[in-house]
């Protein structure tokens, strides 16, 4: 097979890609991975993780990542540590371009996962796995009886609002209109919820505390007003945006840009599969995207044995 001719290339490092990289590399497939620069997706802004099987005792994020990125590499994949910047997947083999690397490939995973969005304060980035949050999930269980705050007014925000409720005394979401966008049954769930309590038309413009989160300073929009809430937690709940700016017109991507798949990782390109939060903003929990990871690589195992026949060609 010519030098730069893969079987499979996976896009992406977090959890989806890494595993993907591990069942390819059992499945013989020899993969190439592009990291990105954002190497471990996530994960790598999370400090303690206790959801993850295997790690009775917490694993930090990045220590998660890394191990999984060992696994990966001793099993034989070739890591790029690069950004991928053009994709063509109109002609066959596809293409894959980073910006010191160019490889052609009989299959790939898309596994560049999602950004949520922030408020941009620099508070919150200093906090971040300190008090600052993104996943309710992940994280509720460390602000049991702790007084809370969640923004954002959508079915994520409703979730993450009554997920804390059954851990922490007090939930206060804050959202910056008078209305939510959640779909009326998440609803009718937080506001029946006594726990759970709502700021109105507010921002977060601050948030308070040296080494972990103390407080929350609020604006109210419609009079300026400023106030502090004390809390343990924010969580930030004002969406995600999914990294696929790069394949916008190579494959279906739904109105909020998500990959659209078909049979759980299979793209509207034959032999371009998707897996992760890239395609997936209903579960979006580490061990899901491994799990799609996982089912991406064995889906390209099958797609490169219809190709058979054409692989043999180029052998010769
Ligand atoms: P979303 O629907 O885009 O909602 C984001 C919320 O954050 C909105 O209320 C928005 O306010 C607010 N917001 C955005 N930027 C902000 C900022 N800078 N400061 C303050 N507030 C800000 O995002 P999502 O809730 O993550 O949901 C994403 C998609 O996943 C949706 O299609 C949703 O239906 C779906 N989803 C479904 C489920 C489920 O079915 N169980 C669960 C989770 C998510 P405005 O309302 O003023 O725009």
């Amino acid at each position: 097979m010519e030098n730069n001719l893969r079987k499979t290339v996976i896009i992406g490092s977090g959890p989806a890609g890494l595993t993907a990289a591990i069942y390819a590399c059992r499945a013989d497939l020899a993969p190439l991975l592009f990291t990105g620069s954002g190497f471990g997706g996530q994960l790598m802004l999370t400090s303690d993780v206790e959801n993850f099987p295997g790690f009775p005792e917490p694993v930090l994020g990045p220590e998660l990542m890394d191990r999984m990125m060992r696994q990966a590499e001793r099993l034989g994949t070739e890591i790029v540590r690069e950004d991928v910047v053009e994709v063509d997947f109109r002609n066959y083999p596809f293409r894959i371009k980073s910006l010191n690397k160019e490889v052609q490939t009989l299959s790939v995973i898309i596994a560049t996962g999602a950004t949520p969005r922030r408020l941009n304060l620099e508070s919150e980035k200093r906090l971040m796995g300190r008090g600052v949050s993104n996943c309710a999930v992940c994280d509720a269980y460390f602000f049991k009886e702790k007084d809370v705050a969640v923004v954002g007014g959508g079915d994520t925000a409703m979730e993450e609002a009554t997920y804390l409720s059954k851990f922490a005394n007090k939930v206060t979401v804050i959202h910056r209109r008078d209305k939510l966008r959640a779909s009326a049954a998440l609803q009718k769930e937080a506001f029946r919820n006594k726990k759970i309590s709502f700021i109105w038309n507010s921002v977060v413009d601050e948030i308070v505390g040296e080494k972990k989160v103390e407080g929350i300073i609020i604006r109210n929009l419609l009079t300026g007003e400023k106030s502090r809430l004390s809390v343990d937690g924010l969580f930030v709940a004002i969406g995600y945006e999914p990294n696929t700016s790069l394949f916008r017109g190579q494959v279906e991507l739904d109105e909020k840009g998500y990959i659209v798949v078909r049979n759980e990782t299979e793209t509207s390109v034959p032999g371009v599969f998707a897996a992760g939060d890239v395609k997936d903003y209903r579960y979006r929990q580490a061990v899901t995207a491994a799990a799609d990871g996982c089912k991406a690589a064995l889906d390209v195992d099958r797609f490169l044995k219809t190709k058979e026949e054409y692989i043999s060609q180029l052998q010769v």
